[in-house]
């Protein structure tokens, strides 16, 4: 039977919001009448989620674990549900129910309409400390502004998108992703929808102040050059400086007017220039330590145990 729907949902240590995650999707897709597929990519859970998520799917042969041997990280777990999916169209989902089952509907309406991708905005955000939800709009706007791609803002990995273009994502193996950028990237009919992100269901973010900045540095160094022609403008700034002041203080030398007295105006330049190049050095590093990662081309995941037919839609 040829599948229409699969539904991606990563899952960190989510056991209390399994069940009702299961439950909610299960009535949502039941009631679109398509036959559908529920891909829960367990991403090294320590709390239990493995063995529930199991369990789900031995009640229930729509239920397809995917069990990954570590924590590898969001970003990974997204990309193993689009290995294994098989719909016509795919969707990415949180598994904390902050993202309500009952948007993909309307995802799908946009979808039937002959939209590739359909994201999910969010006009809302419920639950969220301000801390966060400014950090968020700090992190889009900035990403949107110095990302060669137009990242939709206000905009998480809640998706679907059509087979066509998860094809084209599948090939796209960088192991320091942005999802959301990349399927900004591959181009398609987009189009935004519009949604209230709810609170969490049931335990802490996954996602701390770290995580968050790793995640933009990924973002930032995956779409942009940006970070490293500011070293560039600096190193432009200064030497422009420096070629400017040298005729001036051949003047006041000869003029024999008393130049700027004391070590502390050259401690100063010395200090300025160094911490500049130090943060340039940094900023190289950010981009060879990726490009190392690259280089070593190791498996983007380790699946511990996972359903037997990756990438093929049975039948037809
Ligand atoms: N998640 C994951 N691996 C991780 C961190 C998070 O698979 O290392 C999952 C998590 O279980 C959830 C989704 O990613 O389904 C989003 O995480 P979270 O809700 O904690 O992020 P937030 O909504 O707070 O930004
Ligand atoms: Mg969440």
């Amino acid at each position: 039977m040829k599948i229409t729907y699969s539904i991606i949902a990563p899952i960190y240590n989510e056991l209390d919001n399994l069940p009702e995650l299961y439950r909610r999707i299960k009535d949502v897709m039941d009631s679109s009448g398509e036959p559908w597929e529920l891909i829960l990519v367990d991403d090294g859970s320590t709390d239990g989620s493995t063995d529930r998520i199991r369990e789900l799917a031995k009640q229930d042969e729509r239920v397809r674990p995917v069990i990954f041997a570590r924590n590898f990280g969001h970003q990974i777990a997204i990309t193993a549900g689009w290995d294994y999916s098989r719909g016509e169209a795919v969707v990415i989902i949180d598994a904390d129910l902050q993202d309500p089952p009952e948007v993909i509907l309307d995802l799908a309406k946009k979808w039937k309409e002959g939209y590739e991708v359909v994201y999910a905005v969010r006009a809302e955000r419920e639950g969220e400390t301000w801390f966060k939800k400014f950090t968020a709009a700090m992190f889009y706007r900035i990403i949107y502004r110095i990302t060669d791609v137009k990242i939709p803002v206000d905009t998480g990995d809640f998706r679907l998108m059509d087979r066509k273009v998860v094809d084209v994502l599948k090939q796209m193996r960088e192991r320091h992703r942005f999802p959301r950028g990349m399927s900004a990237w591959v181009g398609f009919k987009q189009i935004g929808v519009e949604y209230k992100r709810a609170a969490r269901l049931s335990g802490v973010t996954k996602y701390p102040f770290r995580k968050m900045l790793l995640l933009a540095l990924n973002a930032i160094t995956s779409f942009s050059y940006f970070p490293l022609q500011v070293a560039t403008f600096f190193g432009f700034v200064s030497a422009g400086i420096a070629i400017l002041a040298i005729p001036v203080v051949v003047y006041l030398r000869m003029a024999g007017i008393p130049q700027f007295t004391g070590q502390a105006t050259t401690l100063i330049a010395v200090l300025f220039l160094g911490g500049v190049q130090l943060i340039s050095l940094g900023i190289l590093g950010e981009y060879i330590g990726r490009l190392y990662d690259e280089a070593k081309g190791r498996p983007l995941y380790i699946v511990r145990d996972a359903p037997e037919s990756k990438n093929e839609n049975e039948g037809g």
